[in-house]
């Protein structure tokens, strides 16, 4: 169960002072923001904090709802300057107005946000069109953008947009964002025509690293990014073959190969989110079919949800 427990077990064990001040101040902490989408089915799409010795830091995907779950969860998004997008998506990305306008409004200086994300997709054939993600900073924020008053309204806001590349065969992590002790590295996933990436974050000795939406071509490049991470988000859409319509197959990975990557990778601990209702409808099967190759812990997150990988 990670480190959801810790606080209880030092109740228990009376630790020493070191301890205590870890389980008070955790280096790093990630707070579920939304744990569902894309379907309207009680869960928030898409999106995370990650909290840097106690303070917000990082957000990871903007789904619809998220906005809602900040203001339960309590958390400031005062300092809140980088942004890390899996893909555009709306279930991962529509919130995006929203809270630049939580943290607008929540500032007292200037704001400089970094944002990363995937490179855009022209839309050839059947596949969708989608841009870059720093041509969606122009269409949303930029001078001729829906949201152009944003820059100037509370604080002057700056958008730095940075597009990770496409995939790349054999392509290894690339360093994103080095502040100290936090570093984050990047490499592009797969998931069907939406171009995709996938982040590892690190801090204080310690990792979360977030599969996005991945199909099974982006797996390899997961199993790289992945290697021996605390704690993998795993985005859990579909049940194992035939379980699902065939066509989800195409964008999401099954619990079966959700184990046997989490094993290759000797990933500490595995959360799945992203639930769809088929997912919450057979927990246990879906679990016992990651634990037939993966013997680490597996939790299903949920809204709100606090844990320190
Ligand atoms: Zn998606
Ligand atoms: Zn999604």
């Amino acid at each position: 169960m990670f480190r959801l427990l810790a606080p209880l077990l030092l109740l228990f064990f009376g630790p020493n002072s070191m301890l205590l001040a870890q389980a008070s101040t955790p280096g790093l902490e990630l707070v579920v923001l939304g744990s569902g989408g894309p379907g309207a089915a009680g869960r928030a799409a898409s999106s995370y904090l990650v909290l840097i010795d106690g303070v917000a830091r990082i957000l990871v995907d903007a789904g619809p709802g998220s906005f809602a779950r900040l203001g339960e969860a309590q958390i400031s998004l005062a300092s809140t300057d980088t942004v890390l997008l899996t893909h555009l998506h709306i279930d991962h990305a529509g919130e995006l107005p929203g809270l630049f306008k939580a943290r607008a409004v929540s500032a007292s200086g200037p704001i400089v946000f970094e944002v990363w994300g995937p490179v855009g997709s022209p839309g050839q054939h059947h596949d969708a069109y989608f841009p870059s993600t720093s041509e969606l900073m122009q269409l949303l924020f930029g001078p001729k953008g829906a949201y152009a008053y944003l820059r100037d309204f509370s604080s002057p806001m700056t958008i730095r947009a940075h597009d990770i590349p496409a995939p790349l065969k054999n392509a290894v992590p690339q360093q994103i964002l080095k502040r100290g002790d936090l570093k984050i590295t990047a490499i592009a996933g797969h998931h069907g025509d939406a171009p995709s990436v996938i982040y590892r974050i690190e801090h204080a000795g310690r990792s979360v690293t977030f599969s996005g939406d991945i199909d099974a071509e982006g797996l390899p490049a997961l199993r790289r990014i992945a290697k021996t991470t605390d704690l993998m988000v795993f985005n859990s859409v579909v049940l194992d073959p035939p379980g699902s319509p065939a066509i989800l197959y195409s964008l999401h990975t099954p619990p079966h190969a959700i184990g046997e990557l989490a094993k290759d990778a000797g990933v500490h601990g595995l959360l799945l989110s992203h639930i769809s209702p088929a997912i919450d409808a057979n927990r246990d099967a879906v679990v016992e079919s990651i634990h037939q190759s993966y013997a680490g812990a597996v939790t299903i997150a949920k809204d709100g949800m606090r844990i320190q990988p």
